[in-house]
């Protein structure tokens, strides 16, 4: 009987078990909030960068062949791509926050220097 897990907006995990033949939800209500909860992808289809590795294939999106995860990690940064994970995103996002931390940083120092040079 195959398991699957849905996970709401606020990280609370839902556990259904199906038996074959049933139908399987994309969102149920989660237990603990009552928000909607998504169906969770299977392990597999979460690490695709392990997809190949016993025989490679044509990647459309990179237009070459790759022959094994470590060949299509080096793609990717041959042509200057960064796989979109949720971490790879938060990261990105952290450093336009520090970004704008520090120009407002600036702007409020030009600010000052401003406000204090006599006219
Ligand atoms: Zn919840």
């Amino acid at each position: 009987m195959p398991l699957h897990t849905y996970k709401c907006k606020y990280g609370h995990i839902s556990e259904e078990l199906y038996r074959q033949g049933d139908k399987v939800y994309g969102s149920i209500e989660c237990e603990i909030c009552s928000e909607v909860s998504y169906k969770e992808l299977p392990m597999v289809a979460s690490t695709p960068s392990k997809w190949g590795d016993s025989h490679g294939y044509f990647n459309r999106d990179l237009n070459c062949y790759i022959k094994n995860s470590q060949h299509h990690d080096q793609v990717l940064k041959e042509q200057g791509l960064v796989v979109t994970t949720k971490n790879n995103l938060m990261d990105q996002a952290q450093r336009k926050e520090n970004w704008i931390k520090e120009t407002d940083k600036k702007t409020a120092e030009l600010k000052q220097m401003i406000a204090t040079t006599p006219v």
